[in-house]
């Protein structure tokens, strides 16, 4: 890397297009880019080899050569490392099959990994070991949720002259995850038991990788300004919000941003018909007819029609939903639903389905294309989430022109302006409770046959700037705070 650039490696247990479970995943495929095409910012991206998921020839992957050997849980392991230039960046695959070459990422539907903490910390052991042999330390170690907890950890308790000058920042994308792990892996990974107690590791007579993280990094940050308050409070702490509070002079929220190349309506092969900002009134109305069609709902146009994507988990406020709907008996509305998780949940929305067949529409599964098709033809979107670290799906929506109804937390409240303000663009409600969520429905229904007001709101939505550009600039101010420290 040249002497003159920001050096940053930047770790992450999934990158899109290689590997994905989540949000996390687009994240790490996408602010790397953005960072690079700063051009005073060097990233390398580092993430372990999932060979069932990630194909090495179809990504044109290869073999750097370089082998490390790692001490862990006794053994000396044999790790390897391949690399693939992705859109300008330098992406780095720490291979070790027995780990990595499983046919999961973390677990299978009937738990996580027994071995997840070997795992994870055997990547974080192999990377620190690549970048000694690689070239010159990194300024800046960038570190994504409990998998890169423990790199902290060890470069603060067993310091290495190499990374003197190298400085730590770890991310967190939902505090919910925190790596939580028997006590006996804390010596079978190689740290000293005098890590656990609750100033460090301990966290309720567990080993806990975030914590770790947390107590040790120079540096936090997580995606959005309000969820960086929101973590300091019990209600939404997870119970580390006692250590956040503590390093709450080192804790900032920056707001993910939107891969614009990827989420664009005006190049999107999975809509019926494609539409840009001129074009938004016909080309949401054919998507919108297309849609009602393959969901079995009456094409009409004057019916609104609201939609969901979402992981079907408490954190996404479905149970809001499920307690609201009957209150909208007697309206005229379409729901489309589509969505994997919570087999209860799942229940309980197909159950609304077969209830209100003309009106309700759910489909059970993660499918991408049904997914891009709703952000394309719903004239609504509803995100009432409990609790909501950043959200993509109400940056996807505006993208698309469709009008995002969501609760007050989290990124959510900091990327959509309720239509009452000047320049609103949404609908946005605070207290979670069924009655809140209704009113904002209620308030976009009434609107909605206002055609000329729709057609504004989404025109201002469409000409919205949710891309990476704006966040990767403030992660290069974090950079070079941290540099000079
Ligand atoms: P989270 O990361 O908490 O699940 P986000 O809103 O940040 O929530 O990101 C969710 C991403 O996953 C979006 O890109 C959304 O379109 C996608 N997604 C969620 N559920 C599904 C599904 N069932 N099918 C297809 N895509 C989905």
């Amino acid at each position: 890397m040249p002497a003159n650039k920001i050096r940053v490696a930047y770790l992450s247990s999934e990158v899109y297009p290689f590997s994905k479970t989540g949000g996390l995943a687009d994240v790490a495929g996408s602010l790397p880019i953005a960072l690079q095409r700063l051009g005073d910012v060097e990233v390398w991206v580092f993430t372990p080899l999932y060979r069932k998921f990630t194909d090495p020839q179809a990504f044109g992957i290869q073999d750097t050569g370089l082998r490390v050997r790692v001490w862990l849980d006794q053994k000396e392991h044999e790790v390897g490392l391949w690399a693939v230039e992705h859109r300008g960046v330098q992406v780095y695959f720490v291979d070790y099959e027995p780990y990595f070459g499983r046919d999961h990422i973390y677990g299978t539907p009937t738990g996580d990994d027994p071995d997840n903490p070997l795992r994870f910390a055997l990547w974080n052991l192999a990377v620190l070991a690549f970048l000694k042999e690689l070239e010159n330390p990194p300024d800046i170690l960038h570190l994504n949720d409990w998998q890169t907890g423990l790199i902290p950890v060890f470069l603060k308790t067993q310091p290495d002259p190499f990374f003197a000058q190298t400085r730590t920042l770890i991310t967190i994308h939902n505090l919910a995850y925190q790596g939580l792990f028997d006590a006996s892996f804390l010596s079978r990974i190689g740290l000293d038991d005098r890590l656990f107690h609750i100033e460090a590791l301990e966290f309720y007579g567990q080993l806990n990788f975030l914590k770790g993280g947390l107590v040790f990094s120079d540096l936090i940050t997580t995606v959005s300004p309000t969820y960086a308050k929101e973590i300091q409070t019990p209600e939404y702490g997870y119970g580390l919000d006692g250590i956040l509070r503590k390093r709450a002079d080192s804790l900032i929220g920056i707001l993910n941003g939107l891969d614009y190349e990827v989420w664009n309506p005006a190049t999107d092969s999975n809509l019926w018909v494609q539409y840009d900002t001129d074009h938004v009134q016909e080309g949401k109305a054919a998507n919108k007819a297309h849609l009602q069609e393959i969901m079995g709902l009456p094409q009409d146009p004057d019916i609104p029609l609201f939609g969901i994507v979402s992981r079907l988990a408490s954190q996404k406020g479905i149970d809001l939903l499920t307690e609201a709907l009957p209150q909208w008996q007697g309206r005229k509305f379409h729901l489309v639903v589509l969505g994997s998780g919570d087999q209860a949940l799942q229940d309980a929305l197909q159950e609304i389905a077969k209830r209100w067949p003309a009106q309700i529409a759910v489909q059970i599964g993660f499918d991408p294309v049904l997914a891009n098709r709703i952000y394309g033809g719903a004239d609504f979107f509803l995100m009432p989430s409990r609790y909501e670290p950043c959200g993509l799906g109400q940056l996807i929506a505006l993208r698309y022109g469709t009008l995002p109804i969501v609760r007050a937390t989290g990124g959510l409240k900091d990327t959509v302006k309720d239509v009452s303000e000047p320049e609103g663009y949404g609908w946005v409600f605070e207290p979670y409770e069924p009655e809140a969520l209704t009113e904002a429905v209620f308030r976009a229904m009434d609107l909605f046959p206002d055609r000329e007001e729709i057609h504004r709101l989404r025109k201002r939505a469409m000409a919205l700037d949710f891309s990476w550009d704006r966040s990767a600039k403030a992660y290069r101010e974090v950079y070079l705070q941290l540099k000079k420290k």
